[in-house]
């Protein structure tokens, strides 16, 4: 039978094919209403309309996701990825709880890393773990399908074991979606939804999941990768300094060695050469320390020489410089110091450490300081005010030890 065509139906067939054209522009909202289903140009019409919402909220969706995976892509840490995932999924997944886990121990243990919510009462904590083999998650990653279940308390009588549920369930939890996190086809662990409303969660949401799974298994790695290199990277920054600290310090007695002390004077001296002022040396030996080693053994020398170090930095000022500048010669300098400010530190210091008594095995030890002090002429350098600190040293000892005595300009 030849099927007639009316000029009504031409005019209707006219319109749907121009909302087609609209389609191929991104515009899927824009199918006329049919009148009549029966009639099959208007049920074409009904399902071309249906396609076109369908269109409309998934690619509504696919824009949403795309400003949302800008915006957590662009945080650095796992923790802020996840921060943020929480403050914008709402326009595209209900919650009122959202937890992250991830795989441990080649993927053998699950343990909570993050998990917020709307309310205060959280109750799985960031240590909690549980062993992956049996567990109903092990079907979710290898289906990589995410679980919908919208009624916890019934799923909870169900599986009375599962540890996890009961304590959602006791924060008031009631739906969930648990959702895998897999990375370019590696496990990393999960996402889990969760909201307090039973039934929350229906097929589109699952739907959505999968569309967003990749992308945010990816930024998630990518932020947990980066959380490693940031943490290694702080190890790495310790144990440098840990070693460049050692390397400039004495073992015995904890204060800067020879070469550390020395690197700081230099340093002071041609900053005093520009701005003008005056730096003053001490350098400060034990006296008749060779009878010490004979007397209480090479121990009790070294228990000495800790207990005087202790007492001259003790009696520094936090500003002032001290290092081990030999085996029982110390080197002590002060900045912006005058002949007045200098011999009253090294009086301080002599009379700090001749109050020192050690108790060595049973014996107790007394000590004394001679201190030679020279005044930075201006130009010289590093080695030639020490020598001249060494020279007024040597007035010292010869003068009776126990003593400072001041060295001349030249
Ligand atoms: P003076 O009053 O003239 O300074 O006499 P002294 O005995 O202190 O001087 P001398 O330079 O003859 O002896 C210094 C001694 O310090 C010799 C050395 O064995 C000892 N000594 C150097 N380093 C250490 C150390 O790390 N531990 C111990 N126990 N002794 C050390
Ligand atoms: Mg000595
Ligand atoms: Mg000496």
């Amino acid at each position: 039978m030849p099927v007639s065509i009316t000029a009504n139906d031409l005019q209707r067939l006219e319109a749907y094919e121009a909302a087609v054209r609209q389609m191929r522009t991104g515009q899927f909202g824009a199918v006329p209403v049919p009148g009549n289903i029966a009639d099959p140009i208007d049920a074409f019409g009904s399902e071309l309309a249906q396609l076109g919402n369908w269109l409309e909220a998934r690619f509504d969706e696919f824009r949403k996701f795309q400003e949302l995976s800008l915006e957590i892509g662009s945080e650095l840490f796992a923790e802020n990825v996840l921060e943020r995932i929480y403050q914008t999924f709402h326009k595209l997944i209900p919650y009122d709880r959202i937890g992250c886990a991830l795989l441990e121990d080649n993927g053998g243990k699950l343990r909570a890393f993050w998990a917020k919510a709307d309310y205060r009462d959280l109750r799985i904590s960031k240590n909690y773990s549980a062993r992956m083999a049996g567990s109903s998650l092990e079907k979710i990653l290898q289906t990589g399908q995410p679980r919908i279940l919208n009624d916890l308390e019934a799923h909870l009588a169900q599986n009375p074991h599962s540890k996890a549920t009961r304590i959602v369930v006791a924060e008031g939890i009631n739906s969930s979606l648990t959702c895998p996190l897999i990375a370019n086809g590696k496990p990393l662990g999960f996402l889990f939804f969760s909201s307090r409303e039973k039934n929350t969660y229906r097929d589109l949401h699952h739907e959505t999941f999968l569309q967003i799974a990749g992308q945010v298994s990816v930024i998630i790695e990518k932020s947990l990768l980066y959380q490693q290199l940031y943490d290694l990277n702080g190890q790495l920054v310790e144990a440098h300094k840990k070693l460049k600290d050692q390397a400039m310090h004495d073992g015995l007695t904890g204060i800067l060695n020879r070469s550390a002390i020395m690197e700081l004077l230099e340093a002071e001296l041609s900053k005093a050469r520009r701005k003008d002022h005056g730096v003053a040396v001490i350098m400060a030996d034990i006296d008749h320390f060779k009878s010490v080693n004979d007397t209480h053994g090479h121990l009790g020398g070294d228990a000495v020489l800790r207990e005087v170090a202790g007492r001259i930095k003790h009696t520094l000022r936090g500003y002032d410089h001290l290092g081990r500048y030999g085996g029982e010669e110390f080197l002590v300098f002060l900045s912006d110091a005058n002949e007045t400010v200098v011999l009253e530190v090294a009086e301080r210091v002599r009379i700090a450490v001749g109050s020192v008594t050690v108790h060595h095995e049973g014996q107790i030890i007394r000590t004394s300081l001679s201190q030679g002090v020279a005044l930075f002429n201006g130009s010289e350098v590093a080695e030639h005010l020490i020598a001249r600190a060494d020279s007024a040293l040597y007035t010292a000892k010869k003068e009776g030890r126990n003593c400072v005595r001041f060295a001349g300009l030249t």
